[in-house]
């Protein structure tokens, strides 16, 4: 199943859209590299995030994006 690459704009919070897995890991340390925020043009601060499967439409099944934020699950 190729699974999509996403990265986290540490200016916007945005979840982007950065490759497509399988992919070599060189080439996909390219685009990260390169890869600008679509939401707010930051290009420093991009990180990595969580890669989602996607389904045989070949939409992403869905973001789940890295919170490193802690809940407490308190009310
Ligand atoms: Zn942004």
């Amino acid at each position: 199943m190729k699974k999509a690459l996403n990265a986290r704009c540490g200016g916007c919070g945005n979840i982007f859209l950065i490759a497509v897995l399988p992919m070599p890991l060189e080439k996909a340390a390219q685009l990260m590299k390169r890869a600008g925020c679509p939401s707010c043009g930051e290009t420093k601060r991009i990180f990595a995030a969580a890669s989602t499967p996607i389904d045989e439409s070949g939409q992403s099944a869905g973001f789940e994006p890295v919170d490193n934020s802690v809940d407490n699950g308190e009310n």
